[in-house]
């Protein structure tokens, strides 16, 4: 592979490297490569702190607003150093969706407001876009917003609200028109969490961890100046916002390191001799998904070139998901069953950053059933899978 890639890119390679030994902590690498979804927020943070530092927070961005001005080759090194070193995912709800909302449609009072404190990391933002009864059909969502003054009065509820309890403030789509057609009575709002009448309840998912919530507003306050672009003209900037969550989903160096990993427990001698590379069922299955993550990967570098010509995610980044996904969730199934019985004791406080009880079981066994357990959402949030086919066919496809 090496061949691929010039001097530079090598030296590049050794420089993120470098980086990475210097600023990242044991410790915290061994949270990741056990619990990966449940860093506590200050490691997080202060992850997120040292990328911003050295610059290298937001390699997507343009230039202008703080963005690395890498290659796509660079961009391609980072992420798979990123993933090698084990290092924590930072939030994505403030770099990759909320902030290439605010540069391109805010105001510059919005953008001098939120940009800085995205890219420090000093704010964390959440998404304010699922409903108890609008989650695929989004357009039909009920939160309401009126206008009252140099003020949006809003009510309603929020759901699968991801990391609310950790974030500062929440990007929310209102209704402020309900006599017209749903897509164009819906505006965007940023609203912070303190805000008096705003209420955050936390939902356990079935890995029994606390990554979830539900948000409420009663008659919660927001400044006018807090509306992105124009009012009812949400569902432009909401579908916007979509593409960039959609492109960071594809997980492609994540992945690589689950089948470093499940190829490491494979090779293990079991107790009765051999080892599960001698079943040509299983060493089949790894082939097969292998496969599959080098063709994504490809397909990924493929729009990663093409946005880097200036475009915007479109409607094919549906295609990174599903197959991101997918990927994700068999590799997952197939570390889990690499366990063997050792999937059986699951031990639900082990997701806490605090968990100290020794693991039932081999060290390499701890987290893998709580990532398969919080990872089976995969495919539903985002914009579920069956709702990107539809996408696909419709824009990509023209059927
Ligand atoms: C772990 C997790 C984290 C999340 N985080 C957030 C977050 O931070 N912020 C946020 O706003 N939301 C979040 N969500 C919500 C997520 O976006 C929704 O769950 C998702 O859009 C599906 O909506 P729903 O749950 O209402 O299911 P429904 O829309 O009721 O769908 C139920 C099933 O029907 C299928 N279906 C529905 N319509 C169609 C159709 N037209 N054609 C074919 N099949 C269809 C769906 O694919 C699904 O299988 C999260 C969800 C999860 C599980």
């Amino acid at each position: 592979m090496d061949m691929l890639f010039s001097h530079e890119d090598l030296a590049f390679r050794e420089e993120v490297r470098a980086f990475f030994k210097e600023n990242l902590p044991e410790t915290v690498r061994e949270v990741v490569r056990r619990t990966p979804s449940y860093v506590s927020k200050s490691d997080m943070v202060a992850w997120h702190k040292a990328l911003y530092k050295r610059g290298w927070i937001a390699p997507a961005w343009p230039v202008e607003y703080g963005g690395t001005g890498w290659s796509v080759t660079q961009r391609h090194i980072f992420e798979e150093e990123y993933s090698a070193n084990d290092a924590p995912r930072i939030s994505g709800f403030g770099i990759t969706m909320v902030g290439p909302v605010i540069y391109t449609f805010g105001t510059q009072a919005q953008k001098d407001r939120y940009l800085p404190s995205i890219l420090s990391g000093d704010e964390l933002w959440c998404q304010g876009y699922s409903e108890p009864g609008s989650g695929s059909d989004l357009a039909s969502l009920q939160t309401r917003a009126v206008l009252d003054g140099d003020e949006y009065v809003v009510n309603g509820q929020k759901i699968w609200t991801s990391q609310a309890h950790k974030a500062d403030l929440i990007f929310c789509l209102t209704r402020t028109d309900p006599d017209v057609k749903k897509q164009e009575g819906i505006t965007f709002l940023l609203i912070d969490m303190k805000t008096k009448g705003l209420t955050v309840k936390p939902i356990i998912s079935m890995d029994g961890g606390h990554y979830l919530n539900e948000v409420f507003f009663d008659d919660v306050r927001v400044p006018v100046e807090n509306r992105i672009g124009e009012e009812n003209k949400g569902w432009t900037y909401a579908k916007f916002l979509l593409g960039h969550e959609r492109t960071g989903i594809a997980g492609v160096g994540k992945s690589k390191q689950k089948v470093k990993k499940l190829k490491q427990i494979a090779e293990i001698e079991r107790a009765e001799g051999g080892s599960l590379l001698d079943d040509h069922g299983f060493k089949s299955r790894i082939s097969k998904v292998e496969v599959s993550l080098s063709a994504l990967e490809i397909t990924n570098l493929r729009m990663m070139s093409a946005l880097a010509g200036g475009g915007n995610p479109g409607p094919e980044s549906s295609t990174l998901k599903i197959s991101g996904t997918t990927i994700e969730q068999e590799l997952n199934e197939l570390l889990v069953e690499a366990m063997g019985f050792y999937a059986l004791p699951y031990d639900a406080s082990m997701v806490r950053p605090d968990a100290n009880e020794p693991p039932v079981g081999p060290d390499h066994s701890v987290g893998l059933m709580s990532e398969r357990l919080l990872r089976r959402a995969a495919s539903i949030y985002g914009g579920s899978n069956e709702i990107q086919r539809n996408v696909i066919a419709k824009a990509v496809l023209g059927l």
